[in-house]
């Protein structure tokens, strides 16, 4: 059998059996329409409204203020969106590490609507200095949203969600923060972190894709972005994806059943994996803050590899091993993406490959060691082709 190593949880992760099982049970035996009055319409709305409520009960918030949409980038975009035509939002404070579904929508909001839209700068470490956030909170009447996102997807970065929430609250500000990266692998409580809006998608934590759901604060008073039925509390329009719920509750449930087992087991993963490179790579370094195990997120390990290997994603995928190069390939050239340009100095750029590793439970030390051997066979012939390019110059 051909080996196969995946080490790209932080894209996606694979479906859990058990979530399988239920959305299985779900499809075959709800079919109703939630919206029908009837007994198989009323069951199907049943399984969404015991979804809602599991879930509220863990993240600590009302079932209404969880509203089920068809992903990450759904929940982001509705919530930046529906800020700035319904709630009036005039000034977006954000940051160029966002995820691109938070960037090209503030983006969007800036060309078409003329709202104004302000960066954080963020150190070589990726890390927002909170003190230029209050100035900018302070410096401007305009109705103002900070989005910025927990876990950068990937550097791992993570960001004080209480001590954003709270200058939010003392500047009378709203605050978005894009939760895709934790929810399922972070304890989250929205009573002790007053933030206005927060995004999930369930393939983030074996869960199926085109599931999610965004966190909408009662008293925010947002509207619509979707329009049609009166589905979703009538915040988004559309015949609820049951299955897809029911599967996204089931992955929430055995997400933070087993929180303490999977996240200490994956941070002895990345451990490990820290320690393997260092001991088999001379030079490894990590980029932002994620070869810190304290302050960055425990499933994503962004590696910096001290030779220039554009082709190693491919390389590596022909020992078997999925990874993210953490870079964005056009027309097969392959150039850095936005955030490693703003963490990495050109000598660094040109001289270093650079590779997202994520981790789930389902991780074996095995799997890193057989990642670990294969990075050095590859840095090992990398380094030869970069010795012979320079005899040939
Ligand atoms: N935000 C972050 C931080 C992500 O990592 C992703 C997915 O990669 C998204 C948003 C988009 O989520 P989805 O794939 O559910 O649209």
């Amino acid at each position: 059998m051909t080996t196969r190593v995946y080490l790209d949880n932080a894209a996606t992760t694979p479906v859990d059996k058990q979530v399988l099982a239920c959305m299985m049970d779900t499809m075959e035996k709800n079919y109703g329409n939630p919206s029908s009055t009837h007994s198989a319409g009323q069951e199907a709305k049943t399984v969404i409204e015991n979804v809602r409520r599991q879930i509220a009960k863990v993240l600590n918030a009302q079932p209404s203020e969880i509203i089920f949409t068809s992903c990450g980038t759904e929940s982001n975009n509705m919530i930046i969106h529906s800020c700035v035509d319904h709630l009036e939002v005039k000034r977006i404070i954000t940051s160029p590490l966002e995820h691109k579904c938070v960037a090209e929508a503030i983006r969007d909001t800036k060309m078409r609507k003329g709202v104004e839209v302000v960066y954080l700068r963020p150190d070589k470490m990726g890390v927002l200095s909170l003190t230029d956030l209050e100035d900018l909170l302070k410096s401007s009447d305009k109705k103002t949203l900070i989005s910025l996102m927990h876990a950068n997807n990937e550097v791992g970065n993570l960001l004080d969600l209480k001590k954003v929430s709270q200058l939010a609250q003392q500047y009378n500000a709203l605050f978005h923060s894009d939760t895709v990266q934790t929810i399922g692998h972070l304890p989250l409580d929205l009573t002790d972190i007053p933030l206005d809006f927060a995004s999930c998608s369930a393939h983030k934590f074996h869960g199926p894709k085109g599931s999610g759901f965004a966190f909408i604060r009662k008293t925010s008073r947002l509207k619509p972005y979707i329009l049609g039925g009166p589905q979703e509390r009538e915040l988004r329009a559309g015949t609820e994806n049951v299955a897809g719920i029911a599967g996204l509750g089931k992955a929430f449930e055995l997400a933070y059943d087993n929180l303490e087992t999977y996240s200490k087991h994956i941070s002895e993963i990345k451990n490990y994996a820290i320690q393997q490179l260092k001991d088999s790579i001379p030079g490894v370094t990590f980029n932002g803050l994620s070869g810190d195990l304290n302050s960055s997120l425990y499933t994503v390990l962004s590696v910096l590899l001290p030779f220039k290997n554009p082709l190693i994603g491919l390389q590596l995928d022909m020992k078997g091993i999925a990874i993210s190069q953490g870079s964005a390939c056009s027309a097969g050239a392959s150039k850095p993406s936005i955030v490693l340009m703003m963490l990495l100095d050109d000598h660094e750029l040109e001289n270093s490959t650079p590779l997202r590793v994520s981790f789930s439970h389902l991780t074996t030390k095995e799997e890193i060691d057989y990642f670990v051997q294969a990075v050095k066979e590859i840095s090992s012939s990398s380094s030869l082709i970069e010795n012979a390019d320079a005899i040939h110059r």
